[in-house]
């Protein structure tokens, strides 16, 4: 599956294919990405590159390549992960793939999931053993008191048990967030309301938002309706985990204390969908409408949109959510920001991941047809390279 370990200087010439070098720069046909180690030299039309007669050829004629894709949204606790330092390398990095390198992802953020065990996931991925994405985790994540399934429920759901921390006040959600950070997090999560007993006030996310910021990390929020979403944004956190469809369309007062505040958004827009499947028909749509609604509204006010989709808790293909997205409105273009550049300016690597450019890391994703006439392809990869080495290639 890997190429040959890298020799120093050791160049790989992707020839042929049409490439998205940024969401906002216009195609490039029959080009050239010239990779040198873990990162790509330059990128051009075939006609004007030259390449070292010694670099390995990858021929991408009728192929398209962008950036490696991001998941903003991703959990690691199903119980396949459980005891990760023990599972097998070939199975776990068959799991990696079905999970994410099939379709594209490079990086992901795992917004809840114990912190021990996902350490040690990315440690084998980082040390080279296994191939895999960038993996970024909350760890644990905040709890309000009784927020989370019984241990019974996270059986069914097929999760493994989390050991979240519980926080009812703004001291303990201070002292649960260091203890995180303390841990190596790189951010904070917290959910914002129980099913039953009272949301978490502003004061409590501002405390453990105080705690991430000064660590420089973000604050992730769940939130269950609207009025979590305002008392999240008021009390300072920076990305909205999901849209709220069971609370009705997010009115003004929302939408500005959003923009104003900057936050970004992982819509998670099958996870909703998917959730009410047993459903009327005629109340599945109201919450379908209802979210696309929600981010419909969110991007006109020139909102970020980070992709994400609970991934984890609902299928791994990615199809829907790229429907989803565009019936709400959002352009190839747009969701390419949303997968690429936008969480790699959030997440403070833009100046070598989100882009295929001079001296970005070579993490690219190498789709079949042209995700911009058909947003399926953004499916189905043919290949997946991360720091320039492949970490997924379609059988055939
Ligand atoms: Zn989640």
């Amino acid at each position: 599956m890997n190429t040959p370990p890298n020799s120093p200087n050791q160049y790989t010439a992707l020839v042929g294919a049409t490439i998205y070098t940024s969401p906002t720069e216009e195609p490039i046909s029959d080009s050239v990405v010239l990779i040198q180690n873990e990162k790509i030299v330059s990128v051009g039309h075939r006609a004007q590159m030259q390449f070292p007669e010694t670099a390995h050829v990858l021929d991408c004629f009728d192929l398209t390549i962008t950036a490696g894709l991001w998941n903003s949204h991703v959990h690691f606790f199903e119980r396949k992960w459980a005891d990760v330092a023990n599972i097998p390398a070939p199975e776990l990095s068959r799991q990696l793939q079905d999970m994410l390198t099939k379709y594209g992802f490079t990086s992901v953020f795992d917004t809840g999931s114990v912190w021990e065990n996902t350490r040690r996931l990315r440690g084998r991925i980082d040390s080279g053993e296994i191939p895999g994405p960038k993996i970024r985790s909350t760890g644990e994540g905040l709890v309000p008191p009784c927020a989370l399934p019984s241990d019974q429920v996270l059986g069914m759901m097929g999760v493994m048990k989390l050991p979240a921390p519980e926080i009812a006040d703004a001291p303990q959600a201070a002292a649960a967030a260091r203890k995180l950070l303390d841990a190596g997090v790189d951010a904070i999560k917290i959910f914002a309301s129980a099913p039953r007993g009272a949301p978490l006030p502003e004061n409590v996310f501002q405390a453990a938002a105080d705690e991430a910021h000064r660590a420089n990390k973000p604050v992730f929020v769940h939130p269950n309706n609207a009025s979590d979403v305002l008392a999240a944004v008021r009390g300072g956190v920076d990305i909205i985990a999901h849209t709220t469809p069971h609370s009705g369309p997010w009115d003004e007062t929302l939408l500005s204390a959003m923009r104003e505040k900057r936050v970004a958004l992982t819509p998670t827009l099958t996870l909703w969908k998917y959730y009410m499947r047993h459903d009327r028909l005629s109340a599945q749509e109201k919450v379908t409408n209802t979210e696309i609604g929600q981010l419909r509204a969110w991007i006109a006010t020139g909102g970020t949109v980070l992709f994400g989709t609970d991934l984890g808790a609902v299928e791994y293909d990615p199809s829907e959510e790229y429907a989803l997205m565009s019936e709400a409105g959002m352009t190839f273009r747009q969701i390419l920001a949303s997968l690429t550049t936008a969480p790699a300016e959030r997440f403070g690597d833009a100046h070598k991941l989100g882009r295929i450019a001079a001296g970005f890391q070579a993490d690219l994703a190498i789709f079949q047809q042209d995700p911009a006439i058909n947003l399926r392809a953004l499916s189905s990869a043919k290949y997946t390279l991360r720091a320039g080495k492949i970490i997924y290639r379609a059988a055939g």
